[in-house]
């Protein structure tokens, strides 16, 4: 091993790869990191979130901590309410069904706060979240379900940040760089194989993190692991996720671990190209739903829309929104709830009908049954209790009754025309299932054994996440688990470094 390149390689150029490269780059490791993507197309999933981050925070102190502009009009127009390690655990535990692994979660949630603030100190720039988790209601700015703050230009800007704060540390990258399999020695794993445009290279490390994504952008694994009907979801994000990292730990004996045929989806345009565009990289995401009625080709429909803040039940809606017939759904508003909605809704490309009459806006509405269509909004008009005030920031259990699935909170009657309705299908974001870790982001067998020299983070770790995710947890586990694998990758290379001199 002495004649290693590199100290630690890291696979994959996304959020969890490049806080890996700054952690064991910080504790005095050579780091070469290895991205598939062309370096245009580079930053993996990362590239196209909309770069929020779910720490635990006390208010204003914490946001300021890192928002070090944060105005004193912004303070004072603003609740950005308190984030407790409790609430972050609860809200983990309560969404997977408590199925997360809990020393994960402790790890996740305990460590979010200081890992923000040390992405602060790398370089990137962070802003308060308004406009997605915080309407503006009665002159103030309330945020709701977890999420304050966002990384400056969104999921780009964060990984121009990282990748500005990886050159300016000196890591090696290369673009267009597939790994293909690991290498193994006496000592465990030594290096990886890589594929360069069809030209093969073996490339020597006395550790390696893979954090080369999930599983999503391939559509036969997803019709393998999720199931019938995945093939046709569409992508969100890149096309680079194939499952190509979890593959080559399993190879060499790593456990399975997590929700193998659970996923993140949601509620996404019904034409969307199949993978995510990176110059537009939210516009087809249709989140306004808990203030719509969503129906299916029967016209009926199938989900309580308003169950919980959208954080809370967008990731888990779009295997809902594919299991329907045809596997595509209509999100049906009335004109009072038109400013609520994101610009993404008016974004090129959206398919989208208007209409003044119910009748007419159901002519319009591609695939679905009219008279029953007319049928449940006569119903859910009829059932709604409309003397409790609606309120957009909160679960203001403004609710129907009696209805086969009631709408529990923010139900507003379909009877202010114009009335619109949008055309959504299941929009797959990232694969829950994947490799388990140790708390030192040790890559385990089949005994729970580490494998010498394997380290994992991101979206490829199984275990965190069940049926549903809470919005802003990936880039935070991501970083949090990343900075821990790239330090102990480090530990481990330089250790076996100094014993052999
Ligand atoms: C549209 C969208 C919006 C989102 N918004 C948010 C948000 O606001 N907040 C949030 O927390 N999460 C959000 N997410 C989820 C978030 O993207 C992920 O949780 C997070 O980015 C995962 O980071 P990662 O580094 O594990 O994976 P990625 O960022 O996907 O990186 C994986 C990397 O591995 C590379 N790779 C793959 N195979 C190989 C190989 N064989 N060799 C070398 N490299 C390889 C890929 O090219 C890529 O660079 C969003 C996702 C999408 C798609």
């Amino acid at each position: 091993m002495s004649d290693a390149m590199f100290d630690v390689i890291v696979v994959g150029g996304g959020n969890a790869a490049l806080c890996a490269a700054l952690s064991a780059r910080e504790h005095d490791a050579s780091v070469l990191v290895l991205e598939r993507a062309p370096e245009e197309q580079r930053g993996g999933n990362s590239a196209y979130t909309g770069g929020g981050f779910r720490m635990v925070h006390d208010g204003v102190e914490t946001v300021r901590s890192v928002v070090p502009d944060l105005t004193e009009g912004e303070i004072a127009n603003t609740d950005f309410g308190e984030y407790t390690v409790e609430q972050y655990l609860d809200d983990l535990g309560r969404v997977t069904q408590w199925h997360c692994n809990p020393d994960l979660a402790e790890t996740l949630v305990r460590q979010s706060t200081q890992t923000v603030q040390w992405l602060h100190k790398q370089g990137v720039r962070f802003l308060p979240r308004f406009g997605r988790y915080a309407f503006k209601h009665e002159g103030k700015f309330k945020f709701f379900g977890g999420t304050v703050v966002e990384a400056a230009g969104g999921g780009r800007g964060l990984v121009q940040a990282e990748y500005a704060a990886v050159k300016r540390q000196q890591v090696e990258v290369r673009y267009g760089a597939r790994v293909t399999s690991l290498l193994r020695g006496k000592e465990g794993v030594r290096g990886v194989r890589v594929d360069f445009a069809g030209v093969e290279e073996e490339i020597t490390a006395r550790a390696v993190v893979l954090a080369a994504g999930g599983f999503e952008a391939n559509r036969e694994w997803r019709t393998r692991y999720l199931g019938p009907g995945w093939d046709m979801a569409k992508v969100r994000g890149t096309r680079y996720n194939t499952g190509d990292g979890i593959r080559m730990a399993l190879d060499i004996g790593a456990q399975a671990y997590g929700h193998w045929s659970g996923c993140h989806s949601v509620s996404w345009e019904r034409y969307a190209p199949d993978f995510g565009e990176l110059d537009r990289p939210i516009t087809a995401s249709r989140n306004g739903y808990p203030f719509s009625i969503m129906v299916n080709a029967e016209g009926k429909r199938f989900v309580d829309e308003g169950a919980d803040f959208r954080n809370y039940t967008y990731a888990k809606y779009g295997r809902i929104v594919l299991e329907q017939p045809g596997g595509f759904a209509w999100h049906v508003f009335d004109s009072q709830v038109d400013h609520l909605l994101h610009d993404e809704y008016r974004s090129k490309g959206t398919t989208k009908v208007q209409a003044d009459t119910l009748e007419e806006l159901v002519a319009r509405m591609e695939d679905v049954n009219p008279p029953e269509f007319l049928r449940t909004v006569r119903e859910y008009n009829a059932s709604i209790k409309r003397d409790v005030p609606f309120n957009p920031n909160v679960k203001d259990g403004r609710c129907t009754q009696g209805l086969a699935i009631d709408k529990s909170n923010w139900a507003v009657p379909l009877e202010k025309p114009p009335f619109s309705a949008y055309a959504v299908t299941c929009g797959i974001t990232f694969t829950f299932g994947g490799l388990k870790i140790d708390m030192e982001g040790r890559v385990l067998d089949i005994a729970d054994q580490p494998i010498a020299g394997l380290h994992a983070a991101g979206e490829l770790v199984g275990g965190l996440f069940y049926f549903n995710y809470p919005g802003s947890s990936g880039l935070m586990a991501g970083s949090v688990f990343g900075r821990i694998a790239g330090r102990t990758a480090a530990g481990h290379a330089l250790a076996i470094s100094s014993a052999r001199v």
